[in-house]
């Protein structure tokens, strides 16, 4: 992937993550993403994706145990 929808260039870089949980936020820092540099859109890798899913599906087990 080289160019977004809108024409413009991405580049990878590390974004912030943010997982909301009810009223907990929980940022992953350093999550590597494909970044627009015109219009900001967002892309992920597949891998990154799961990863992230991972966390997700966690995060809810931890809320369910301390619940
Ligand atoms: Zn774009």
């Amino acid at each position: 992937m080289e160019k977004c929808f809108c024409g413009g260039k991405i580049e990878i870089q590390n974004v912030e993550y943010k997982l909301v949980r009810g009223k907990r936020t929980i940022i992953i820092k350093d999550v590597p993403a494909y970044v627009c540099q015109k219009c900001g859109a967002v892309y992920y890798d597949t891998e990154v994706l799961v990863r992230l899913l991972k966390i997700k599906i966690s995060t809810n087990i931890f809320q369910q145990n301390s619940l």
